[in-house]
């Protein structure tokens, strides 16, 4: 008599179990092995039964431990799809710090698209057909946008959707973030995350001990100032060389500050340096002579109206792809949590300012972008009209698509994907796998 192969018996055992256990008699079960054409008899004997009991209970147990570390060079991790995501050899250079042997692959993810969606118009309203969202305005569709090529969904406003249109998102995992008409972040939708609580467990034992969060935040912020000193050696049309031979001359005191409130000094110093040399690298008078330094809240002229935005859209961005780790946005090290502040964003957003926010506001002004006819200005501040918007979402979803080299793998990657690379070593970290932060700079 044939035999069926054991897991499948267990599996059907176990729908007879469950099936009993809803108030059904069944006398026993067959499977159609349809490779073979065959039907076998399965007996659920006590035997069986008590398989399934036992398998259930290692599972359980299984899913109760914490996650298991990446296999460390082994062959089965270049045929699986979880690569992109476990970064098994990154994850064992963060580990053990050791040199690396060879170059490694870039950890390219199939999924999801790149296509980020943002909707400003209170008149528009986003629905869902199936596994699209359809956007229309006054009944009329305006365009189609199949959900696995979504990345993100920044909603403007008083944008209108459908809870069909949560569901979908949540289903699959899309960020879909909230801004306030003039660009304040005020959240996103969360989704379940893909790991337990051991690694905010570690996030906030680090947040609570100035000692274990230090050097962390000092490569940060070293990274920060190193980017900033990019910026400015990169495009600077009267560089100063007294402002960058500072900055590194901070960088490196970074690096040996004692506690916190020291390194907020030498980063603020840092900071005003940094921006008392911003217009010299925009080519565009009309901006270079209204910026006079950092301020928000409002922003009060038209270089920190795309500052501001674009700052705040990135936080938005990095809370999503912590959130998606498992990782507490709001709980930060460097940055104190508040009511409402995504602070841990905040402190992974440190060394992505220069290279992301900055470079894209300098864009659009030195590829003339944008002109005065983009913003509004009053009293109450500064803000981008409706054309302003799209050169400046044109601008950062072209920089965040844009590849560039890892200072430690030099594999080449877009900046949305070194993001996620930099929040996976944060929780690895977290997780008590390794202990040293290594910044994302460019040279
Ligand atoms: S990539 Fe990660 S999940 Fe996949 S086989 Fe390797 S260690 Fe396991």
């Amino acid at each position: 008599m044939l035999q069926p192969r054991e897991a499948d018996a267990v599996q059907l055992c176990a729908y007879v179990m469950l099936a009993e256990k809803n108030g059904w008699r069944i006398s026993g079960g067959s499977i159609y092995y349809a490779e073979t054409k065959q039907i076998v008899e399965v007996d659920c004997s006590d035997t069986l039964r008590e398989t399934v009991r036992r398998t259930i209970q290692e599972v359980r147990s299984a899913i109760a431990r914490p996650m298991p570390e990446p296999l460390y060079g082994d062959v089965r991790c270049l045929y699986c799809s979880l690569y992109p995501v476990c970064l098994p050899e990154e994850s064992l250079f963060w580990k053990r710090q050791k040199k690396l042997s060879g170059t490694l692959r870039p950890p390219v993810c199939e999924e999801p698209g790149d296509e980020v969606l943002v909707i400003q118009s209170p008149d528009v309203y986003l629905a869902r057909r199936g596994e699209s969202l359809v956007a229309t305005r006054k009944g009329k569709p305006v365009s189609t946008h199949p959900i696995h090529r979504i990345r993100s969904i920044h909603l403007f406003g008083g944008a209108q959707f459908s809870t069909q249109v949560l569901q979908l998102c949540l289903e699959h995992h899309l960020n879909l973030s909230f801004f306030s008409p003039a660009g304040k972040y005020l959240g996103r939708l969360d989704t379940l995350s893909i790991s337990g609580l051991d690694s905010r467990h570690g996030q906030y034992r680090y947040a609570e001990n100035p000692s274990l969060a230090l050097p962390i935040i000092r490569s940060m912020i070293a990274g920060k100032i190193q980017n900033q000193r990019t910026i400015l050696l990169r495009n600077s049309r009267n560089r100063s060389d007294s402002v960058v031979d500072e900055l590194q001359c901070l960088r490196k005191k970074v690096l040996h500050a004692e506690n916190r409130e020291n390194l907020l000094g030498l980063e603020g110093r840092a900071a005003a340096l940094y921006f008392a040399s911003f217009p010299d690298v925009l080519k565009q008078q009309f901006f270079s002579e209204r910026f006079t330094g950092r301020n928000r809240r409002p922003p009060r002229d038209p270089v920190n109206a795309m500052l501001s935005l674009g700052y705040s859209v990135l936080s938005s961005e990095i809370s999503g792809v912590c959130a998606s780790l498992g990782l507490d946005p709001s709980c930060g090290l460097l940055h104190v949590p508040r009511f409402g502040r995504a602070a841990l964003a905040l402190d992974l957003m440190e060394e992505f300012r220069p290279l992301i926010v900055d470079s894209v506001v300098i864009s659009l002004i030195n590829r003339n972008e944008v002109s005065p006819n983009d913003f509004v200005e009053a009293s109450t501040g500064c803000g981008l009209l409706r054309s302003g918007h799209r050169a400046f979402w044109n601008a950062y979803v072209r920089r965040m698509n844009e590849e560039v080299s890892h200072p430690v793998f030099h594999y080449r990657l877009s900046y949305r994907r070194m993001l996620e690379i930099q929040a996976a070593q944060l929780w690895r970290i977290f997780r008590g796998d390794g202990n040293r932060y290594f910044p994302m700079t460019t040279r």
